[in-house]
């Protein structure tokens, strides 16, 4: 059984799927209006590691993320680029991508995008202006938060304490400060759409219930995001889906922040390293392993010392990949646990990972374990115990892969598909393949490396 911390309840609990064996999760993706920082490449790791261990696990994930693609911070950026809405979401989408896949995530099964969906939300806001959960004014519609009776469930506070926290509303059409925009009626030039209640384009908290009750169904599993979504964005998701009488996700996982000098990095507030910045300098690896060694819950720094450290942990790891000739796994490719055999000393290591990443993802306790059993693989075979420290070696590899961290054995940033390629021609060299070895290094300098033989084997490197 998984277990994760479940912000409604405020403690760990089990997860109760809806259907045994299977897992939905719809996980807040990006407003594609500036290039994604390594706060988003934390926020996308943590998901990513979260998805690849329930399918380690067995399970079969189905993996929601959208792509917020109109927003008033897309209409901004347009007019400060000078250009237009589909030209800012093209570009900062393709940035996205782009850093998610260096950082070796695997692709959501599903990418809604928003403007897909804007006639289901029509179809939404029309039942709650008809049910009175919802109304309009000179600038939009509202939708009103009195209608739900436990609105506040995610906030963790009832509405009359929530209401007299609120700011000071300067709309005085609307009936509450907390009260929502679920449709905003376009102002000249802006993007719009027809809709019985004026030309418009829809709220943000309507596109994710939207989205994620077309793609996942009612009560669905697990609704994940940043602290930050789980108030308001999260509870008035969650507001508009009881209103239409539709059940909601069954449990709420929210992450901590990339944190710079005490703050939230985030694109507001300008304190951000981009992905590109921290990738042009630092493996992948590295930050996915830096990820790991703090609880998805907790703030992480990230600092040139912790990127540092992270990096001469990794080549701990590389260097056991080294010693064994482990061939690099994971990538798009999710692992299943099922795939490797486990025995001995190895199913001993699976288990006692197992079990912390199963009681609410303790990474970095499971990431203590693992470099345990490294050193021990290092230990045995130094006291010429080859079967034991081979066995060891194989599993950390595996598990890592599972965790989507994988080991190469060839120094480097090297992809999974060029590691492959090495190790093919490694064995096409053991057997004296000379052409198969030959043709294998032209394949790997059409990839772009410079191919050495040396006393181990293949050597690939960057020009
Ligand atoms: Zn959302």
């Amino acid at each position: 059984m998984i277990r994760l911390f479940d912000s409604v309840h405020g403690e760990v609990r089990d997860l109760d799927l809806r259907d045994p064996g299977r897992v939905s999760i719809y996980s807040c993706g990006p407003t594609v209006d500036n290039v994604p920082h390594i706060g988003h490449g934390r926020q996308t790791l943590v998901w990513d590691v979260v998805r690849r261990w329930l399918v380690f696990r067995g399970f079969d994930v189905h993996f929601v993320s959208n792509i917020t693609d109109i927003d008033d911070k897309i209409i901004a950026r347009a007019s400060a680029e000078s250009t237009s809405v589909p030209q800012v979401v093209a570009k900062y989408e393709n940035e996205w991508w782009t850093a998610m896949t260096a950082l070796g995530a695997a692709m959501p099964d599903d990418t809604p995008h928003a403007t897909n969906y804007v006639s289901d939300m029509i179809e939404l806001i029309v039942g709650l202006l008809e049910r009175d959960d919802a109304y309009i004014t000179s600038d939009g519609v509202y939708f009103d938060v009195t209608c739900v009776d436990d609105y506040g469930l995610l906030a963790g506070q009832p509405l009359d304490s929530l209401r007299a926290g609120a700011r000071v509303e300067t709309n005085e059409e609307k009936h509450s400060p907390l009260d929502f925009a679920l449709w905003k009626l376009a102002k000249p030039g802006e993007p719009s759409w027809p809709a019985p209640f004026g030309d418009g384009r829809p709220g943000w908290h309507t596109e994710c219930v939207v989205m994620s009750l077309d793609l996942l169904g009612d009560d669905f599993d697990l609704h994940t995001g940043g602290l930050d979504l789980k108030f308001p964005h999260h509870e008035n998701e969650r507001a508009q889906a009881v209103a239409a009488g539709r059940p909601f996700a069954r449990h709420w996982a929210h992450h901590g922040w990339v944190m710079v000098g005490g703050e939230k990095m985030s694109s507001s507030l300008n304190n951000f390293t981009s992905l590109k910045d921290l990738l042009a300098k630092t493996d992948a690896r590295a930050y996915r392993l830096l990820v790991l060694r703090s609880h998805y819950r907790s703030p992480i720094e990230v600092t040139p010392a912790t990127t540092a450290d992270a990096e001469r942990a990794l080549a701990r790891l590389d260097s056991l990949a080294r010693r064994f000739e482990l061939a690099p796994l994971a990538g798009e490719t999710l692992e299943v646990a099922s795939d490797f055999r486990w025995a001995g000393i190895a199913q001993d290591l699976f288990d006692a990972v197992a079990e912390v990443l199963d009681d609410d993802m303790n990474t970095p306790l499971a990431v203590a374990l693992l470099f345990d059993a490294v050193a021990a693989a290092n230990t045995a075979a130094d006291d010429g115990n080859d079967d034991e420290a081979r066995t060891l070696a194989n599993a950390v590899n595996a598990l890592f892969s599972g965790l989507g961290l994988a080991l190469n054995s060839h120094g480097g940033d090297v992809d999974v598909t060029s590691g492959q390629l090495v190790a093919q021609r490694d064995a096409a060299r053991a057997a004296k393949d000379w052409s198969e070895a030959d043709r294998l290094r032209d394949e790997l300098v059409t990839l772009g490396w410079v191919v050495e033989d040396s006393a181990r084997g293949t050597v690939i490197r960057r020009p």
